[in-house]
């Protein structure tokens, strides 16, 4: 199922996939956003969340993420 999401800090809307293949396997997963880094949100499914910016935010983050 897609769900979307807004980044609190830079605003990116992404939208994220929590379908799970194997019922009864599942865990919550923290996932960042693309952009920032930021936590996003958590997904309760038997996969890391793959996450993708539909629409970048209005905020740039001056700050490059380095490693
Ligand atoms: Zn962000």
């Amino acid at each position: 199922m897609k769900n979307t999401v807004t980044c609190s800090q830079c605003g990116a809307i992404c939208e994220y996939d929590d379908h799970s293949v194997w019922e009864g396997n599942r865990e919550h997963e923290d996932f960042l956003c693309p952009k920032c880094g930021n936590v996003i949100g958590s997904a309760f499914t038997d996969l890391i969340p793959i996450v993708t910016v539909i629409k970048k935010g209005e905020k740039e983050t001056k700050n490059e993420i380095i490693g």
